[in-house]
């Protein structure tokens, strides 16, 4: 599958409320260790849902490195 041009990426606000990875529908995005949220980037296809939901507002969409 062609990746996306953006991808998700959380920021170190992330209070862990794991609503990213309920709305994700590409079980892209995961809570891991109970501290924060991480984003599989081959996973991401960049639709922002979980920015949308976040309800600290810390998911960006940013270029994809290297290209797609
Ligand atoms: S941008 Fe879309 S696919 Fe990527 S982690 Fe967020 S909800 Fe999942
Ligand atoms: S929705 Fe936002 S605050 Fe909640 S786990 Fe995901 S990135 Fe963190």
């Amino acid at each position: 599958m062609k990746l996306s041009p953006k991808v998700a990426v959380v920021g170190s606000e992330c209070v862990a409320c794991g609503l990213c990875e309920n709305v994700c529908p590409r079980e892209a995005v995961h809570v891991v260790a109970g501290i924060r949220a991480q984003v599989d980037p081959a996973r991401c296809v960049g639709c922002g849902t979980c920015a949308r939901n976040c309800p600290a507002a810390v998911i960006s969409l940013v270029p994809r490195k290297g290209g797609a």
